[in-house]
């Protein structure tokens, strides 16, 4: 079970299992928990594992404030992607919210990882060999790359601000990912603040759900 809910400006993102009395855990960098073909949260002994997909479509849709409920510590993987995530928030609609939540980033770059994608069913991942792909067709061409990127958007969401600048990855993954969060969140001389007028885009509002999903 997963129901995404709006959330009051200022919330963020935040997880809430149902099974655990509401117990909250807010998507931000202080607590990743592991990461290896994954990113996993953790407070206080309770976990959310698997957000990345979930937190790219928030980012992507511009939603900053939402709660999330689930009944057990493992998103749902769905296809794979996070389309159908995109679709359920895409089907309730988004509200502006008056309160801004800016970030600024001088350019953030990552430096080499071993980074390797493993996974559990050929329905949700592709899998590789040295012959080429055992499992196509792709949805794009480039698929790889795509979700390499939907996975370094998801992760750097754990940042709890909107990053404006460039981000070049290499070979990074969730490891790097999470590292570089951890980096930028201890370091302030990294970046700065900003409020919506020094902004590039003119997104003085923030955004929530309009409704409820699930
Ligand atoms: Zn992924």
């Amino acid at each position: 079970m997963l129901r995404i809910l709006p959330a009051a400006a200022g919330t963020g993102i935040i997880f809430r299992r149902v099974d655990l009395d509401g117990f909250t855990v807010e998507a931000v960098g202080r607590n990743v928990a592991r990461v290896s073909y994954a990113t996993s949260l953790m407070k206080k002994g309770v976990l959310i594992s698997t957000t990345e997909h979930l937190l790219s479509a928030f980012i992507g849709l511009g939603v900053d404030n939402a709660a999330v409920e689930l009944d057990n510590l493992e998103l749902p993987i769905l296809d794979g992607s996070a389309r159908p995530f995109v679709e359920m928030v895409q089907k309730v609609g988004l509200k502006a919210q008056r309160r801004n939540t800016f970030g600024f980033l001088h350019d953030a770059e990552a430096m080499r990882n071993l980074g390797l994608i493993r996974g559990a069913s050929a329905e949700n991942v592709i899998v590789l060999s040295a012959d080429g792909i055992l499992n196509p067709p792709l949805r794009y061409e480039d698929e790889f790359v795509r979700h390499k990127v939907l996975d370094l958007i998801g992760d750097l969401a754990l940042l709890g601000r909107r990053i404006i600048g460039r981000v070049v990855a290499d070979r990074a993954g969730h490891a790097m990912h999470t590292a570089l969060v951890s980096r930028i969140l201890r370091d302030r001389s990294l970046w700065e603040e900003t409020s919506g007028e020094a902004a590039v885009e003119p997104a003085l509002v923030t955004r929530r759900l309009a409704s409820g999903v699930a």
